[in-house]
């Protein structure tokens, strides 16, 4: 855990987030200012900034983020109509918060 990181208090319940997703090291919420009609942030519980920091051994994390994804995307409805996942990298990427998160949006009609 980071302190000051607001993504590791909405893991830790120090914040409140609308979960759609609580796994042993992945959880996912509804993004607060949504892009999309679905707006879904895929957490890892391990604070790590950025992709730039990922090392060898989280690669099975970042697979696991994109198969949690998946599974939302068919049970938020989206997952036949199509739909967007995205990382934003550091400032100039558009990273706002330094804590690593898989953008799900979608559910346009
Ligand atoms: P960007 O705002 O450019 O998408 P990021 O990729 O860092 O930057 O995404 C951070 C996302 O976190 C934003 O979509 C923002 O709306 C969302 N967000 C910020 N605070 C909260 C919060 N407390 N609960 C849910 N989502 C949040």
């Amino acid at each position: 855990m980071a302190e000051e990181c607001i993504f590791c208090k909405i893991i830790n319940n120090e914040i409140p987030a609308d979960f759609v997703y609580k796994g042993e090291r992945i959880v996912a919420f509804k993004d607060i200012n949504p892009q999309a009609p679905i707006h879904i942030l895929i957490v890892p519980k391990k604070h790590i900034r950025s992709i730039n920091d990922l090392t060898e051994e989280d690669a099975p994390l970042v697979a696991e983020m994109i198969m949690v994804a998946k599974q939302l995307a068919k049970e938020l409805g989206t997952a036949e109509r199509g739909y967007k996942l995205f990382f934003n990298v550091e400032k100039g990427g558009g990273q706002l918060i330094f804590h690593i998160h898989l953008h799900l949006v979608g559910g346009w009609k």
